[in-house]
């Protein structure tokens, strides 16, 4: 499988590919991927996918965030930009969203990142607007109180995060499996005021950390567990065609199909920019989720 690079932000929908690196004890076993520039020759016997962006197993978290900052940036214009991170268990969603390490700056993700420069960005602003965030769950679950009220820092964000972790109350092991079959949104609302018109703008900004999109064997699992993996399944699949249908710009665009697609319908429609991070995982026996995955991509980049 090879990859291309087109460079088209202009739309409303994009579409970045991140390639995680081998982990240390992972045997480095033939990989399924490469990733070519865009006017490299391509071998015939090869599939190619192309995307706004496809960032190596080498790129930094910092890479990645400074392809994403006009996008954070323009929800203090007022836009609502909704970014999601798509892929199979294990490739690499949480890392890019929230990082390996919250206390080391250097692995700061996309969540992060993304509040502090909103934060830092508004007070560059602040002559001229005022901006206030206030950060929430939309799906109502588990939200902390204080979650509601309106914060004034980075620090305040990552703090009502912890808290919402820590409410989790389970041990890692558990984390891990429940994330992998939950999604996980953060959302931020800003309102900014312009100090010499009174005019009022609004804007969000809906971090997405998405149910790993692993296929579950119907030979092995059954009951409860293989409901829940046939309704994650079932939202992500809402959320490809509600996706797709915002990018070939259809009048009818399919929201009611899951409460993902409900809960963002008026953030992904209207003044709104989505970023999808599809992930892969470069191991050879990852091959036909790294397929569906790319397929799954695919129909909107
Ligand atoms: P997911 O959330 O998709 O299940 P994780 O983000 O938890 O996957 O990543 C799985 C493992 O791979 C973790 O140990 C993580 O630290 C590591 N990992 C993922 N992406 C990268 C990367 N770009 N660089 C280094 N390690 C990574
Ligand atoms: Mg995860």
């Amino acid at each position: 499988i090879l990859y291309n690079e087109i460079q088209d932000l202009k739309g409303n929908i994009r579409v970045y590919c991140r390639i995680r690196p081998f982990l240390p004890g992972q045997s480095k076993r033939q990989t399924t991927i490469e990733h070519i520039g865009e006017n490299e020759r391509m071998l015939d016997a090869h599939r190619l996918f192309k995307f706004n962006k496809v960032f190596s197993p080498a790129t930094n978290q910092e890479e990645v965030y400074l392809d994403t900052q006009p996008l954070i940036r323009s929800v203090l214009d007022g836009y609502n930009v909704c970014i999601f991170a798509y892929g199979q268990t294990g490739s690499g969603k949480t890392y890019t969203m929230s990082g390996p390490n919250v206390s080391s700056k250097e692995d700061w993700g996309v969540n992060y990142r993304a509040l502090n420069d909103l934060f830092q960005t508004s007070q560059s602003r602040k002559s001229s607007i005022i901006y206030e965030f206030c950060p929430s769950q939309p799906n109502g679950l588990a939200v902390p109180e204080a979650s509601m009220h309106s914060v004034k820092s980075t620090t305040e964000v990552l703090e009502l995060m912890n808290i919402g972790l820590r409410n989790r109350a389970v041990g890692s092991t558990a984390l891990n499996e429940r994330s992998s079959r939950s999604h996980s949104v953060l959302t931020v609302h800003v309102r900014g005021t312009e100090i010499k018109t009174n005019a009022v703008l609004h804007g969000s900004l809906h971090l997405v950390d998405l149910a790993g999109s692993e296929r579950v064997d119907r030979s092995e699992a059954t009951g409860d567990r293989l409901r829940e993996a046939q309704h994650i399944n079932k939202s992500l699949s809402a959320l490809g065609d509600a996706i797709f249908a915002l990018a070939q710009k259809n009048a009818h665009v399919p929201y009611r199909n899951s409460k993902l697609t409900q809960v963002l319908q008026s953030s992904l429609g209207g003044k709104a920019k989505t970023l999808m991070f599809v992930h892969l995982n470069p191991d050879v026996d990852s091959y036909s989720e790294t397929i569906s995955t790319l397929k799954f991509a695919q129909r909107f980049s």
